[in-house]
């Protein structure tokens, strides 16, 4: 049973039925499912990526500087964590926003002993612009945090129900992994499921990983009950 989660959900899953942007029906649902977790007085992180409106990566270049163009991404994280905090409230979820960037006017800043006291006053704490650092994604952002809040896991969601040795789309005799080792996860250059850095810094101080499909209801808290779902990482 996990006493406080790292929930790390990208913007492709917030877009939910759209090609980009936040899918209210989408955050809505998210929302019932955390809920379902806070019932079990589970605290809950999460950091939200921003990939629905833009990834640094793609669009540095052509005169933008690599680091306005993570500035951009971190907007985009902004953009969603403004609007999930919201729909989470909306649903009776006691929230806050904190933003990694300072944004005085949209939301508080964040600060480790701030987001402790939220947490500890029973609120989901939904954080905006990743680790407030460029060259990195908020995969990273997310297992920096998770070391710092002191998590029990960090819990990314994918669209399939954990990690595979090749894409189970496109290939019907792809493998599902149900534990992996860091080591592997790190070495195999076929696991893309998250960053290596992540990875290697959840590894370094023994952070546990659950991979896991976010669309099956019911998966998250499932997982914070100790039953097994998805890929773990450990
Ligand atoms: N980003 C950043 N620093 C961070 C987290 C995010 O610079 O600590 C920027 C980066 O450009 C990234 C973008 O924000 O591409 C959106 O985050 P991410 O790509 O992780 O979103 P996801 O793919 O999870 O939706």
């Amino acid at each position: 049973m996990y006493k406080r989660i790292l929930l790390k959900i990208s913007g492709e899953q917030l877009a939910g039925e759209y090609d980009s942007g936040l899918d209210p029906a989408k955050a809505k649902w998210l929302a019932e499912e955390v809920k379902k977790v806070i019932d079990q007085d589970c605290q809950v992180i999460i950091m939200v990526g921003g990939g629905n409106y833009l990834r640094g990566a793609q669009i540095a270049g052509h005169g933008i500087k690599r680091t306005t163009a993570d500035h951009m991404g971190m907007m985009a994280t902004m953009m969603n964590a403004l609007g999930l905090t919201d729909i989470f409230e909306h649903e009776d979820i006691k929230t806050r926003c904190l933003s990694t960037i300072f944004a005085e006017q949209v939301a508080e800043s964040f600060s480790h002993r701030l987001a402790e006291k939220h947490l500890e006053n029973g609120r989901v704490v939904i954080v905006a612009g990743g680790s407030g650092r460029p060259y990195v994604t908020t995969d990273t952002a997310a297992a920096i945090l998770a070391l710092e809040l002191g998590c029990d896991v960090i819990m990314k969601a994918t669209k399939v129900d954990g990690v595979y040795d090749s894409d189970p789309a496109k290939n019907t005799d792809a493998k599902k992994f149900e534990k992996l080792s860091f080591q592997e996860a790190v070495e195999n250059d076929k696991i893309k499921v998250m960053d290596k850095a992540a990875l290697g810094m959840a590894m370094e101080q023994s952070m546990p990983i659950i991979i896991f499909e976010l669309d099956k209801p019911g998966n998250i808290a499932r997982a914070v009950s100790g039953e097994h779902v998805g890929t773990t990482i450990s």
